[in-house]
């Protein structure tokens, strides 16, 4: 399996507040800290994760939106093989040709004064990929792709529905036709009967376009539906990344069967005890000695508040972060996600 993206220890810390006359930070907020993992080529990968873990900063970290304080963002294309975070701003431009974004809030991310076609013409505009009849063809082509009447492209944002809007923000990531998108919570502000329309429709463009995604989302249903493999954030680092239907039937790690526990049944005959998280998420500026989770996990040891746990595959293709993975007997979620029951039907 071809891998289209390696990230090597990649961090983002924040500086926060300010003193003396140098204006020194006070403090430093570790959103991403030493996250590496792989990204294979035509996958889609979930990030998963409480408010505040740091997903979105990662993905915004490795489409180097923001810039990373260290690490290594390798894209692979072809033979080549580009590393992200040591390319000037010229190339990274360029760059931005083969990743994407599309993003929560899909009325704040499209500008309220261009109509709909000029937004999904933009990045091919400044590319200078196309003009003229080419690029009025390319925007349509797009725009229909996505389920667009384009009757309407001559129409302003304020005058479609949200997952219309949504629907526009995907054509413009696609236009230039990239290899990797980063899906940072698309369905989360869409009413529910939208989001199963969104969400096909971003399998379907999946499918055609030979995409890979790196899909953040709160909604463990939906990346069950979704994601091939998914990777389970805490306080700014993974603890967790496996195939999907592994995580979610067999967690090893403590963080990831408290998510699994709170996925809600639908036969309420069958009802898992959530497992409850104690305590309020620690200050990301200041997180806990040895294991991060150790001052809200119920399994911890005098180990756990010392000794750092690696991120290390115990099976194949299986990674845990905790010192006790293979003594552990931890439950995974009772209800069959919707991919694993396509695969097994
Ligand atoms: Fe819990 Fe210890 Fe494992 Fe951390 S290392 S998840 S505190 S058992």
């Amino acid at each position: 399996m071809a891998p289209l993206l390696e990230i090597k220890d990649l961090k983002l810390y924040y500086p926060v507040g300010r003193s003396g006359l140098l204006g020194k930070p006070i403090t430093t907020v570790k959103a991403v800290d030493g996250v590496s993992f792989t990204i294979i080529r035509g996958e889609s990968m979930g990030l998963v994760g409480e408010s505040g873990s740091g997903k979105t900063s990662l993905g915004r970290a490795i489409l180097r939106v923001v810039e990373p304080t260290s690490g290594k963002v390798l894209l692979h294309l072809g033979k080549k093989i580009i590393d992200i975070t040591s390319i000037n701003h010229d190339n990274l431009r360029r760059m931005w040709k083969h990743m994407q974004m599309i993003f929560q809030d899909p009325y704040s991310s499209l500008n309220p004064r261009m109509t709909v076609r000029d937004i999904i013409a933009e990045p091919m505009v400044a590319n200078h990929i196309a003009k003229g009849s080419d690029l009025k063809d390319r925007v349509v082509d797009m725009a229909r792709r996505c389920g667009l009447d384009v009757e309407q492209l001559s129409r302003y944002p304020h005058a479609f529905s949200g997952g219309q809007r949504q629907r526009i923000g995907i054509a413009r990531a696609l236009v230039l036709h990239p290899d990797f998108l980063v899906c940072d919570e698309p369905i989360s502000s869409l009413d529910v009967s939208i989001q199963a329309q969104i969400m096909n429709l971003l399998k379907d463009l999946q499918q055609q376009l030979n995409l890979t995604y790196l899909f953040i989302a709160h909604n463990l249903s939906v990346v069950a539906y979704a994601c091939d493999r998914v990777a389970v954030m805490y306080l700014g680092q993974l603890v967790e990344v496996a195939p999907t239907e592994i995580l979610y039937y067999k967690p090893k790690h403590p963080y990831t069967e408290s998510l699994m526990s709170a996925i809600p049944a639908p036969d309420p005959d069958n009802v898992m005890e959530p497992i409850l998280i104690s305590g309020e998420r620690p200050n990301p500026a200041n997180p806990p000695s040895g294991c991060r989770f150790h001052t809200r996990c119920q399994y911890v040891d005098t180990k756990c508040e010392t000794q750092v746990p690696e991120l290390i595959e115990y099976d194949s293709d299986h990674f845990i972060a905790c010192h006790y993975a293979e003594e552990l007997q931890l439950k995974g979620a009772l209800e069959q996600p919707a991919a694993v029951k396509k695969e097994h039907t």
